[in-house]
């Protein structure tokens, strides 16, 4: 396996606040490419900053942030840093700049000066992928709240990247659109093979991730496999992150003297057990 994210031993502290308090604290961790890692937990652990140091947005004050091994403090590098893993955040409207979704996907290549030739293809192909294709030619104001974050994820996947950071990009968005787009983002991890980093503070898409980290107060407290903690609910508690319904229920059941397999994380497994 390759590793395509390594953090190591970063510290960062905003510039206007260069206190004992920074945003993240001796951070490690190593992703490897074609992952799905879910990065949990509460409002100024730390998980943005993380994010934003792995397309070089922000640079470590001490440590290491390395992409497909290139050092995030290479400026010569930094094209290809933010080529290679794009990051998308929680309100599509800040990031939608054309007033025409296929102009709007094109955008990057086109101030890259990439052949017209090669950015219609590009474009083509990524409408596909998040499954747009017919609102190529509307404007993206006319399109609901999920579907703008399908055109912010096409802009990204014409860059050719092979990672997708998404900061809390559900957050915004209805449950059903929420559900969609984290679809979308497990169907280019498994389709694609595209590393994907999803932040969220939703407990419920841990679930189906390779890997599970919890952040607190600017650092990784947790760093495994979802099966294993999800079984851990006394902790789970002990983090203060609302627990999924087919966790609970797996757990009442279990009180109740049922015996489920502690991978049983969906309602459909859980019902599997029972039979
Ligand atoms: P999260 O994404 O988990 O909510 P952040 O990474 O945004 O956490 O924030 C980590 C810490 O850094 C918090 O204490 C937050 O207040 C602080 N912080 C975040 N962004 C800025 C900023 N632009 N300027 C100063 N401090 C910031
Ligand atoms: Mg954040």
């Amino acid at each position: 396996m390759t590793v395509l994210l390594a953090i190591q031993h970063v510290t960062y502290a905003y510039p206007a606040v260069k206190t004992p308090n920074a945003a993240l604290r001796d951070v490690s961790l190593q992703i490897q490419e074609g992952e799905y890692v879910v990065v949990l937990g509460h409002n100024g652990s730390g998980k943005s900053t993380l994010a934003r140091l792995c397309n070089a947005l922000l640079l470590p004050d001490e440590g290491n942030v390395l992409i497909g091994g290139m050092d995030t403090h290479d400026v010569a590098k930094r094209r290809s840093i933010r080529d290679m893993v794009g990051i998308i955040f929680q309100n599509p409207d800040n990031q939608i700049i054309a007033t025409l979704v296929e102009d709007d996907i094109a955008w990057s290549l086109a101030i890259q000066g990439f052949a017209p030739e090669l950015i219609a293809e590009r474009v083509e192909d990524a409408l596909i992928a998040v499954g747009i294709a017919a609102l190529r030619q509307l404007p993206p104001h006319k399109l609901s709240g999920g579907q703008r974050q399908r055109v912010a994820i096409a802009g990204i996947l014409a860059l050719r990247p092979r990672c997708i950071i998404a900061d809390e990009a559900t957050s915004m968005l209805d449950p059903l659109a929420r559900q969609e787009i984290t679809g979308l983002l497990h169907h280019l991890n498994k389709e694609q093979g595209l590393t994907i980093l999803q932040v969220t503070h939703l407990l419920e898409e841990a679930a189906l991730a390779d890997r599970v980290v919890v952040m607190e107060q600017g650092q990784i407290v947790v760093d495994e496999p979802p099966a294993k903690f999800f079984a851990n609910v006394r902790r789970l508690h002990s983090l203060r992150l609302a627990l999924p319904e087919p966790i609970e229920f797996a757990e009442r059941l279990r009180n109740l003297g049922y015996s489920i397999a502690e991978n049983a994380l969906t309602i459909e497994a859980i019902v599997q057990e029972l039979y």
